[in-house]
């Protein structure tokens, strides 16, 4: 009986520590041992590094552009190879109203040009110690989008979607996800009003189409704590909060961080 008790504790501490799995698929993660003091690189990018139950590992961001194949990992001059296999995301037509929000006109381009810019040092930067890579639900709803799906917007080809949209009433508080530091706010052509949470090592939250923000940047937010409010700013068809999660510079699907959306209703 003793001994069935001890088993029941290790698999329960074992499950708390796999807060995260290995999904190696464009969009997914690839969890890699590493020694303790690895400094790895992918693409270029340093990779965040954390102990993983009793391992020490490399969490590498793969790209929803990544074509299936063979990578690897570079350690110190030395190669780690790991294969990626495809996954097929379904397709999402979307109508806007907003034309310009399908063909932006000059004005618009130069504006998208400069925000992609600040957005891109944002989700690129890599420093400060992570607190913990587990991570709650911000907002609480239905999901309106789903994390890959290839979109038209009006018939013609986009972007895949790059997080999951949660549907929620405008005013809804937003929650951090996880600890960190607010690292760029602003009010984006397409990703409206929006705020981006450095966790540290790479791995960023990112929280689109607010209404209205109740942070700064250089800010640190607790975890749970509210950085404002459900909005339908920016492309948008409706109110609702576009979660992103962002690891050595490129998107990843949120529900491998926050597992509780695998469990919202779509
Ligand atoms: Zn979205």
């Amino acid at each position: 009986m003793r001994l069935a008790l001890i088993v029941l504790a290790t698999l329960c501490l074992s499950t708390s520590a796999t807060a995260i799995e290995d999904s190696r698929v464009p969009g997914g993660i690839a969890i890699i041992p590493i020694e303790a003091d690895a400094r790895p690189t992918f693409n270029g990018k340093p990779v965040l590094t954390i102990n993983h139950g009793e391992q020490h590992v490399a969490v590498v961001g793969l790209a929803l552009s990544l074509e299936p194949g063979d990578y690897s990992l570079q350690n110190k001059g030395k190669q780690i190879p790991f294969q990626v296999k495809p996954k097929k995301y379904l397709e999402q037509r979307i109508y806007l109203e907003n034309k310009r929000h399908v063909t932006p006109n000059t004005l618009d381009l130069d504006r998208i040009k400069s925000e992609s810019q600040k957005q891109r040092g944002a989700l690129d930067a890599f420093d400060g110690t992570l607190d913990s890579i587990r991570m709650i639900l911000p907002v609480e709803g239905p999901i309106s989008g789903p994390f890959g799906k290839r979109r038209f917007f009006n018939d013609q080809p986009r972007r895949p979607h790059s997080g999951t949209d949660i549907a929620a009433p405008t005013g809804t508080p937003i929650k951090a996800a996880a600890q960190g530091r607010i690292s760029l706010i602003g009010d984006f052509f397409f990703n409206g009003r929006l705020v981006v949470i450095d966790h540290g090592e790479g791995l960023k939250t990112m929280y689109n189409h607010m209404d209205q923000i109740d942070v700064k940047e250089g800010q640190i937010v607790a975890q749970g704590e509210v950085i404002g409010t459900v909005g339908a700013t920016g492309r948008v068809t409706g109110a609702h909060l576009h979660l992103g999660v962002i690891l050595n510079g490129v998107s990843v699907d949120p529900a491998l961080f926050v597992p509780e959306i695998r469990a919202l209703p779509q």
